[in-house]
């Protein structure tokens, strides 16, 4: 069974990726620090609780020989942060990536999928957005994986090593199973604040910007299922273990839904007819971001299996409902 390390994999997208690697037959040992990860959330494979950004501790883990591959999912994942801290993100998103990318390359660890994100792309002007979209971060969170997604790919030409470098669009819903879910603490991501709203956690929800220019004045992203985002993980790895090129593939299915919309599918999946106010726009965000995703079905031959609005919506609502049921445990 190859061995792979999952940095990260305490965590909401993480837990899923484990899972599935499990599932396919991979051997996963999670890496976290609990910042943001649960130990409930590893599912399989040991636990080792540590910093990826600590290079003695990795030097002594990945020297081991137990790995051959890494899936690196850890790091700092909110914009608005960023702007008030990049310092946090560059340290993390960047200086601990290059460390880590340059410990894997000096004990031969030859495969790395990587966990970027449309961030990269900024305020693109092409839409769909393709992978080869001038890269244009607005934010220090997308700045900093642009650099670590170019950094991976230097070091890893240089030890002979190939990579995947997988651009998240905006991700969203729970295992299918209700094993695992999104439980990170300040949450601030559209449908995982509506089902905290929908279950009383919060009392509204607000619509950030009602004047962009899309059909109902609020803005458009490309809402893509943790689950098939977890396939296209272990896809590809699959890509690399079997002597595939490297290169960034984008995570998104190619259509999008409005804040609107996805609001008023909150309501009518939860059955709960929660307020809603309007606020100003939010700084840096761009009124509509859909991926193309081409790509990633002609190079991991990827066919999604949960995109819907509804099913996406319907997955984190049962989720929400299990870990309030935790939480009255
Ligand atoms: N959004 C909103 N209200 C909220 C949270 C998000 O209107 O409480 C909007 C946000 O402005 C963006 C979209 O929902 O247009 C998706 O935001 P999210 O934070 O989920 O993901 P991002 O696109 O920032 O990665």
């Amino acid at each position: 069974m190859t061995r792979v390390l999952v940095t990260g994999g305490a965590g909401y997208i993480g837990s899923h990726v484990v899972k599935h690697l499990a599932a396919s037959g991979f051997a996963p040992v999670t890496l976290d620090n609990l910042y943001a990860g649960h130990r409930w959330a590893v599912t399989s494979g040991e636990l080792i609780e540590a910093d990826f950004g600590d290079p003695e501790r990795m030097d002594a883990i990945l020297g081991s020989g137990r790995f051959e591959a890494i899936i690196h999912m850890a790091a700092h994942i909110w914009v608005g942060e960023s702007g008030k801290d990049p310092a946090k993100y560059y340290q993390n998103n960047t200086v601990g990536a290059l460390n880590l990318f340059r410990i894997a390359a000096r004990h031969g660890i030859r495969r790395i999928v990587f966990s970027s994100t449309a961030a990269v792309y900024g305020e693109p002007d092409l839409d769909p957005i393709p992978e080869d979209a001038p890269l244009r971060p607005i934010n220090p969170y997308g700045a900093s994986k642009m650099m670590a997604e170019r950094i991976l790919a230097d070091v890893m030409a240089a030890s002979g090593g190939s990579w995947m470098a997988l651009r998240y669009f905006n991700v969203a819903g729970a295992d299918p199973d209700g094993q695992v879910g999104e439980a990170t603490p300040n949450n601030s991501h559209l449908v995982k604040l509506a089902c905290m709203t929908a279950a009383g956690l919060r009392p509204r929800m607000a619509i950030f910007g009602r004047d962009y220019p899309t059909p109902d004045g609020t803005c458009i992203r490309d809402y893509v299922h943790v689950q098939d985002l977890a396939r296209a993980h272990v896809d590809a790895l699959r890509h690399l273990l079997d002597g595939g090129a490297s290169m960034p593939l984008n995570c998104g299915y190619g259509h999008g839904f409005s804040v609107k919309e996805v609001l008023d599918t909150c309501r009518r999946i939860t059955g709960v007819d929660f307020p809603i106010v309007d606020e100003p726009r939010r700084p840096g965000d761009p009124a509509r971001l859909v991926a193309d995703g081409r790509r990633i079905r002609e190079v991991l031959g990827f066919e999604p299996r949960f995109d819907d609005l509804d099913t996406i919506v319907a997955h984190a609502w049962a989720w929400e409902r299990k870990l309030a049921a935790m939480r009255g445990a």
